[in-house]
């Protein structure tokens, strides 16, 4: 094959795009460097394609356009908004917890101006930029105090930190769990400088088997909420409650790690109980932690309520000054917080509430009424609306689910490939869909679409 010299001429020089006028606007939106940078990168593509393939490429009638498409793309926020039907409401990879307008408003507020966040207006100098927020979690969970960090795992560190390091905390063997990623039990405990000390057996763990364990070199007794599995069978744990008694007995403070933690009993609403942090300090438990954007449906933050002279020091630990929440965190939550103020509102104003709360009988008929009208832009496959169970997510039982709605898409001719180019077709949206592939088809799990008229008018074109 001979490569026609001649196309090469095609390729315009840089100096006499920029001077078409189409360039004076990209010039403007992108700047200078960027757009010549990137009529470069085309250049050499287009001189690369004439190589490869004896024509110039497709998009060549059109410089200007293309230069202007490509730097758009490249401009795009890679953090970008997703409609998450995936059918886990608390979806780590998706950024778990979605805001209430209230915590929205209140982070606009924090970032556009100055705020009080350790300045008191009345001069009092109380001072910790956590001073407002541990207030309010008092009146929430009855604690004498509270702290806030970056996240739960954070939490878990600081805590084992400033009250345990170079000393033991007792574990039940079957509470020495991995969350996910790095953050396991026996790992905090060593990065806190604490030695484990492992108690009872992976099914059963009893009573005696702390008392047995408790020595003058003891500092805590720790309880860790094994959020994401769960035994059956011939198993006995210690509850929080009983674990207080012996630890007010022998003088050892006892920690719980809640991981979730709800605020209010998830069984008023119909939802599997989770365990709440109010119940744990009126157990006695000395410090509970709990995250802040699983359950409780506020930003990432790691929230340690408990006694006065626990929280003390913590506060005052260096580790607190490098875990510590920013201004936006700390707006999130106390708006957040507020809206628990007014329990009657919350599964209206509370997004992660909200959604785990939306009836079965409502997200059918959601999803009988989108049938017919996305169905007719999808000939290739049989879609259907379908049975299906939603998860909380987010480290909840996995056993726990909750009955809702899918939209189903199945390649009419049977091939995993479509189920493929479906799923991409869906990412590249301007607002791109997320489902989830199982047994054959494309699953989109209705609970979590609240923006309807916008998906609809997406997934129509
Ligand atoms: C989720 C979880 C954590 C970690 O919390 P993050 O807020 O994700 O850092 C720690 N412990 C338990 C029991 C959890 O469920």
């Amino acid at each position: 094959m001979t490569t026609h010299l001649s196309l090469y001429s095609h390729i315009p020089a840089t100096d006499r795009l920029l001077r078409d006028p189409h360039f004076l606007v990209v010039l403007e939106t992108f700047g200078h460097r960027a757009t010549v940078d990137m009529l470069r990168t085309l250049q050499e593509e287009a001189r690369e394609h004439i190589q490869a393939e004896n024509a110039l490429p497709d998009w060549a009638e059109h410089w200007g356009l293309e230069v202007e498409k490509r730097l758009a793309a490249n401009t795009q926020n890679t953090l970008r908004p997703v409609i998450n039907l995936t059918g886990t409401v608390l979806h780590t990879n998706l950024g778990r917890a979605q805001q209430a307008e209230e915590a929205v408003s209140a982070v606009a507020q924090a970032m556009r101006s100055p705020v009080t966040l350790e300045y008191d207006l009345d001069g009092a100098g109380r001072g910790h930029r956590d001073r407002a927020l541990a207030d309010l979690l008092c009146q929430l969970t009855g604690a004498e105090d509270a702290c806030i960090v970056n996240n739960n795992a954070a939490a878990v560190l600081l805590m084992l930190a400033a009250t345990a390091s170079g000393k033991e905390v007792v574990v039940s063997r079957g509470e020495l769990v991995e969350i996910g990623g790095a953050f396991r039990i026996p790992d905090v405990m060593r990065q806190a400088g604490c030695t484990l000390h492992e108690v009872g057996t992976t099914n059963r763990t009893h009573a005696k088997d702390y008392r047995a364990a408790v020595n003058e070199n003891t500092a805590l007794l720790m309880k860790v909420h094994t959020s994401n599995y769960h035994i059956e069978g011939f198993t006995h744990t210690v509850e929080e409650a009983e674990l207080a008694e012996i630890g007010r007995e022998l003088n050892v403070p006892v920690v719980a790690d809640l991981g979730s933690g709800s605020l209010v009993d998830l069984s008023h609403y119909g939802l599997p109980k989770e365990p709440m942090p109010q119940e744990m300090i009126a157990a006695g438990v000395s410090l509970v932690s709990f995250s802040g954007d699983k359950l409780l449906g506020g930003p990432q933050a790691g929230i340690i309520v408990g006694r006065r002279e626990l929280i003390a020091r913590l506060q005052q630990h260096p580790l607190k000054r490098a875990l510590r929440a920013d201004k936006m965190t700390l707006s999130a939550l106390e708006a957040t917080l507020r809206l628990y103020l007014h329990p009657e509102k919350l599964a209206e104003r509370l997004p992660t509430l909200r959604l785990l709360t939306r009836d079965a009988a409502s997200i059918r008929a959601q999803g009988e009424l989108l049938l017919a009208q996305v169905a007719q832009h999808y000939p290739d496959f049989d879609v259907r609306v379908e049975s299906c169970q939603s998860q909380i997510g987010s480290g909840s039982l996995p056993v726990d689910r909750l009955p809702s709605t899918a939209l189903t898409f199945t390649p009419r001719d049977g091939r995993g490939s479509q189920l493929e180019a479906l799923s991409a077709r869906l990412r590249t949206l301007p607002v791109p869909v997320i489902g989830r592939i199982y047994d054959g088809r494309m699953w989109l799990d209705l609970r979590c679409l609240e923006d309807e008229e916008r998906f609809l008018e997406m997934m129509s074109k």
